[in-house]
């Protein structure tokens, strides 16, 4: 049986921002901290599905106390980003890809699954109505937010009958608002993100609920960010922060770039996936595979683990300059960011900006 297509109420706002407003929240976007005029919201029902999609202008939710998901935490969500293109046009990076990563955090969570073509154009449709949001400078970009939630009342513990998607949409700035300068990272040991069976590959709010005081250890410990180390051991390397890491073996057109492998307890990110697409494009080797603090730091120390990055859709790539634990600290190659990973960085880049070709048709114009 194939599914109808869900069809979306366009409800636009009456009281968008003027285009004065509009143009100075742009001129310093910061993350997250700013929101377009409108969202979109479709809702799912035991026995009824997906239904009443809409996009209508951004507002708060009024919330029962009872809410589910403020209690039991049936929460998933998404991060994409639409780039200006040279040519004025407006893209997103991969959003298939991010509507299938969402349909699998769905089924951990025992939540519904969106089709990924009504995800598709949830997005389409409010970047389309919000397309002067967009900013233009470099760096900048529309960040998209969709996320999905319990929306049933009642404080049973059990899948909830009743859910809402949404989607709103924010202008980014820098994210590491210091620019490509290095970030130092903490190796938590006593906290962990995600264990095997647990939800790590899961974009779900409670990962980031039980990394917090982590953070806030690394912070302590005078460093940028806290990196994951897996839960039985604490010895091999998962992801830093709420970003995948990658490291550099050897230098110049010989150099290989390492990742740590998909074990489950880590979250599959397609900037990842795109970086070790493109890596290969530019002739470096790639490999999966476990990396273990020991390993890093002899490798660095001998001179063999040259450049270690870490990468995510909302602040691309991050060189790491700094490690340290309770019982080492070292810095990465001379601290600067590395030439690999600059090349790296500047290739996605001029991809996502539609300024160099797109081998893989991973844009998809908004139009
Ligand atoms: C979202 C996320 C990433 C990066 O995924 P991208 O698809 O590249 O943005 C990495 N780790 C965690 C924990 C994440 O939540």
């Amino acid at each position: 049986m194939t599914t109808p297509r869900i069809a979306f109420d366009l409800k636009p706002s009456a009281q968008p921002l003027s285009d004065a407003e509009r143009d100075a929240l742009l001129r310093e976007p910061g993350f997250g901290r700013h929101f377009t005029d409108h969202m979109v919201t479709v809702k799912w029902t035991e026995g009824r599905g997906w239904h009443d999609a809409q996009l209508q202008p951004y507002a708060p939710l009024q919330i029962d106390p009872a809410n589910m998901t403020l209690h039991y935490a049936q929460t998933i969500f998404e991060g994409l980003k639409a780039y200006r293109q040279r040519d004025g046009s407006v893209a997103t990076f991969r959003p298939d890809a991010n509507a299938r990563r969402f349909q699998n955090s769905a089924r951990r969570l025992g939540m519904p699954t969106l089709p990924e073509e009504t995800f598709v154009e949830a997005c389409d449709l409010l970047v389309r109505q919000d397309r002067k949001w967009v900013p233009s400078e470099p760096e900048q970009s529309l960040y998209l937010r969709p996320f999905m939630f319990a929306s049933e009342v009642g404080l049973g513990v059990k899948p909830a009958n009743e859910y809402l998607f949404m989607v709103i949409a924010s202008p980014a700035g820098a994210y590491f608002p210091r620019g490509v300068k290095p970030v130092s990272v903490w190796l938590s040991e006593e906290y962990v993100r995600a264990a095997p069976g647990g939800m790590g590959e899961a974009k779900t709010g409670g990962n980031y609920a039980g990394s917090l005081v982590a953070q806030a250890e690394a912070a302590e410990q005078g460093c940028d960010q806290v990196v994951w180390l897996d839960a039985l051991e604490r010895r091999w390397i998962e992801e830093m922060g709420g970003m995948n890491l990658c490291f550099v073996r050897g230098s110049g057109p010989g150099a290989t770039i390492l990742t740590p492998e998909l074990t489950g307890t880590l979250l599959p990110g397609i900037t990842r996936d795109s970086l070790l697409a493109i890596a290969q494009d530019l002739g470096y080797g790639v490999e999966e595979t476990r990396i273990s603090t020991d390993g890093w730091r002899e490798g660095n120390a001998d001179g063999t683990l040259t450049e270690v990055f870490a990468c995510g859709t909302a602040a691309v790539i991050t060189p790491v300059g700094q490690v340290k634990s309770a019982r080492a600290e070292w810095t990465v190659g001379d601290g600067q960011p590395g030439s690999v990973t600059t090349q790296l960085r500047e290739t996605l880049l001029a991809l996502q900006t539609g300024e160099a070709p797109d081998p893989h048709g991973w844009m998809h114009p908004v139009s």
